[in-house]
């Protein structure tokens, strides 16, 4: 074997001349035979190439929407004067966003829920919801809340969802055991460009020049963008803290802690004491203490303990009371009976 330059780099030579010949006419029979194979096959299957391509998710086993089981709209059922549960559900094959549209759901809806079952859904996954409908004069005027929700897995994994509204006029979402459904905590407490450095036990500081723990996670963004509190607490700290620069950490229960670092400024009316709601402004992005550039340090501790931002898990927001949880689930029951009662007209 000799290696010989080419246009492609070096590659070995077959140095047998005519072994070197019918290799050149078996790999042209090959090239060709690819070709002719993928373009039929692109013939065959065109449907199914524009619909990967143009989903979000790729379905292999489910290339025919059309022969599956679609919306099933079924009469209202009437609640009070004028207002009404509907009933609809789908199958969803490519995303939620598209299966809500087909089962005939407007954006807010939508949006309702994907927030109670996650936006990450798999082909074959199903719902069914019952949501409020307004009448007036037999022609509807509005289309409310979902009320109840079911969401089934292609597991068969069945979840459900639903709409209360406790004595204080505060609505909210829960499972049926009462647990909210709601993040008691941002995901992110800034809108940022990109995150410029990851929780880390162990690496290189840009300015200290050596290795040390990087307790937080670093989101860069432009200088005096708002910071919020990423969940209800009390400030413990707000001001200059060494490396943090001008920061604020907040204590949001025995166990949870949140810090802000590098601040530009501090938000006016934050001092230790304070107590702060979730989304709350309490600074804006800067560079101050050890930092080269805007961004926020924000770290999340458990039990004084930093663990990663990106990953810890974080509580939900208020269950449902022990004194509200009777009536809660007779709400609850009552509406999945109305749920169900459906989807057997509706599939029947
Ligand atoms: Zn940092």
């Amino acid at each position: 074997m000799k290696r010989v330059k080419n246009y492609l780099g070096t590659f070995p030579l077959i140095q047998n001349r005519p072994l070197q010949f019918f290799s050149m006419i078996f790999f042209g029979l090959m090239l060709i035979m690819g070709i002719y194979i993928i373009n039929n096959s692109n013939n065959n299957n065109q449907a199914n190439i524009a619909s990967t391509t143009e989903f979000s998710v790729s379905l292999p086993e489910f290339t025919q929407p059309t022969d599956a089981p679609t919306t099933t709209k079924v009469k209202s059922i009437p609640v009070k004067n004028g207002t009404y549960y509907q009933y609809t559900g789908a199958t969803i094959y490519h995303s939620f966003y598209r299966a809500g549209k087909k089962a005939g759901l407007n954006y807010h809806q939508i949006h309702q829920l994907a927030q109670m079952f996650g936006e990450t859904v798999r082909p074959g996954d199903h719902f069914s919801v019952l949501y409020q409908t307004t009448y007036k004069n037999d022609k509807k005027i509005s289309k409310g809340n979902i009320v109840a929700a079911e969401f089934t897995d292609n597991h068969g994994q069945t979840r459900h969802v639903f709409r209360y509204t406790d004595p204080h006029g505060h609505a909210g979402y829960y499972t049926l055991n009462g647990q909210n459904i709601k993040p008691a905590f941002l995901k992110y407490p800034v809108k940022f460009t990109r995150i410029s450095s990851r929780f880390s036990l162990h690496r290189y500081h840009p300015i200290l020049h050596r290795y040390r723990a990087h307790l937080g996670v670093d989101l860069a963004a432009p200088m005096g963008t708002p910071i919020h509190a990423a969940s209800d607490g009390v400030i413990i700290l707000a001001g200059r803290d060494h490396g943090y620069g001008n920061a604020v950490f907040i204590k949001h229960s025995y166990k949870l802690s949140t810090r802000y670092g590098h601040m530009h400024r501090i938000a006016k009316g934050i001092h230790i004491g304070t107590h702060v709601h979730k989304g709350q402004v309490i600074g804006y992005v800067g560079k101050s203490g050890l930092a080269t550039g805007p961004h926020l340090h924000y770290e999340v501790r458990v039990f004084g303990i930093a663990r990663n931002p990106l990953t810890v898990k974080l509580p939900h927001a208020k269950a449902i009371t022990k004194k509200q949880l009777p009536a809660f689930k007779r709400h609850a029951r009552h509406l999945m009976a109305q749920l169900q009662a459906e989807q057997q007209h509706s599939w029947a």
